[in-house]
């Protein structure tokens, strides 16, 4: 079965082929650690966890790469505004270093919460200053740059073709842009790839432009180039990056290697909540720590992800991420009433169910329609071990921690209710005992108000936090 993944730079669905045997070589843009990374930016990297583990299953090894960005990411991605890193230092008061420790760490913490697996090299721009360096003097040795009293820019002008990933229509753009436009580059679209440090910039590195640090996408091309080499299989990040950032990327290579580095670009499409941006003044930037206060476990928030192809936009309300939360808990539970039941089921059904599974996840990972087949598997009337089995295979393209349903259930059946409800509970359980019904109403539309749903069933009273 052939696997096909959708290439930005050819905007057609290809089948998949690496550059070298068996062996892929993966670049994704990772985060810039200057605060908590919100539920967006996890879904940029359970795309990036689908993408590895299916070409796993697809019986490929992988070399991965992800930056950590430390330093040079200024506000906007078009060279304008401070440095990301800078300024959360100085709003927080604590050395930048600092906080790209502290932020970095809780970024893993989250990975790991998401059983995201973790690229085989975790490169850190700040690590990587001299391998920066060298790039982007072969740059100026090539004639691709040239210097300005701000840093090093690149010459657009000198490719035959700007920009190559997106449909931007240069021209256009340039005449409806603002008039800003820093008068020392040579065309409006040049961009930085060394920048010249103000005074009180922390963050800084001799060269023979100055004291100095990196420009964010120069850092990409670098690290990438030093690990996979000139050429590699594939590129992630948002659609965000299209535009700028993985353009610069790629006239940059082209200025410093002559080669576009991948050979396929993939790009996942944006999180918005309730059918709007996401953004730190709207107050809606969730993190996982948000979600699981309200009972959505990060697991939860993986399976909503898959509610959508990658390409496509997701939008996030509590409502539909409370669903995924049930959906989580209904398939833990199928996969541990199979794994209870030895009947035998033939080997002709499990092996369709797995091509079938597979053929989705191969059409440039239609995580919606796989979970379709993961569905008729968990909720078969017949009950087999055989299916727990098949189930576990599936979660090694889904990663949810199947094989831990149990301790799962266990721990959500300890959360603990605040003393506050256990009082009203156990009060609601004495008024129907004594046949008190109207009291027993009363309690539960006052559980109601407070945020938990009480459902009577034949084993008793049931408590969901809304
Ligand atoms: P940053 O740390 O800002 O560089 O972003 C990290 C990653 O998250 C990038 O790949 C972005 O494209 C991606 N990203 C940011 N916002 C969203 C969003 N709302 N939905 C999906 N991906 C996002
Ligand atoms: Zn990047």
């Amino acid at each position: 079965m052939t696997l096909r993944l959708y290439n930005t730079l050819t905007r057609k669905k290809e089948d998949f082929k690496p550059l070298q045997g068996k062996k892929v070589r993966i670049y994704s843009c990772g985060p810039t650690v200057y605060s908590y990374a919100h539920i967006g930016n996890f879904r940029a990297y359970v795309f990036m966890d689908t993408l590895r583990r299916a070409l796993k299953a697809n019986g490929y090894t992988l070399k991965h790469v992800m930056n950590i960005t430390d330093v040079g990411h200024l506000e906007s991605d078009g060279d304008e505004g401070e440095d990301k890193m800078e300024k959360a230092a100085k709003k927080e008061n604590k050395d930048p270093y600092e906080i790209a420790a502290f932020y970095t760490d809780i970024f893993f913490r989250d990975m790991g919460r998401l059983n995201i697996e973790k690229p085989e090299i975790i490169a850190k721009a700040t690590d990587h200053i001299a391998d920066m360096l060298e790039y982007v003097k072969k740059i100026m040795e090539n004639g691709y740059a040239y210097e300005t009293s701000k840093g090093i820019y690149f010459d657009i002008s000198k490719l035959d073709h700007y920009p190559v990933l997106s449909n931007r229509n240069l021209e256009e753009q340039i005449a409806g842009a603002r008039v800003d436009v820093d008068e020392e580059k040579r065309n409006p679209y040049d961009f930085a790839l060394w920048i010249k440090a103000p005074k009180n910039h922390i963050m800084k590195w001799d060269s023979p432009w100055g004291l100095s640090y990196p420009g964010w996408h120069l850092e990409c091309s670098a690290m990438g180039r030093k690990y996979l080499g000139d050429e590699f299989d594939i590129h992630t990040g948002g659609v965000d990056h299209i535009p700028t950032h993985h353009e610069n990327e790629i006239a940059q290579s082209k200025g410093c290697t002559g080669h576009i580095p991948a050979k396929r670009w993939m790009h996942v499409e944006f999180l918005q909540v309730n059918s709007g941006k996401m953004s730190k003044s709207l107050g809606n930037t969730y993190t996982l720590d948000n979600l699981q206060e309200k009972g959505i476990e990060p697991l939860a928030y993986k399976l909503f992800c898959y509610t959508a192809h990658y390409r496509t936009k997701l939008n996030f309300t509590f409502e539909s991420a409370n669903s995924s939360q049930k959906a989580l808990n209904r398939l833990r539970e199928s996969y541990l009433l199979h794994s209870q039941s030895k009947e035998k089921v033939e080997d002709k059904i499990i092996a369709e169910y797995k091509e079938k599974f597979m053929e989705a996840v191969n059409d440039d990972l239609n995580m919606p329609l796989a979970m379709g087949i993961v569905w008729e598997v968990a909720r078969n009337k017949q009950k087999s071990e055989q299916f727990a089995k098949l189930l576990l295979e599936f979660d090694q393209v889904l990663g949810l921690a199947l094989d831990k349903s149990q301790e799962y259930i266990e721990k959500q059946e300890k959360v603990e209710l605040p003393e506050e409800i256990v009082t009203l509970i156990e009060q609601r359980k004495k008024a129907r005992e004594n046949k008190n019904w109207a009291e027993s109403d009363r309690i539960r539309d006052e559980l109601k108000e407070k945020g938990y749903l009480v459902k009577d069933t034949k084993d008793g009273m049931n408590i969901e936090k809304e």
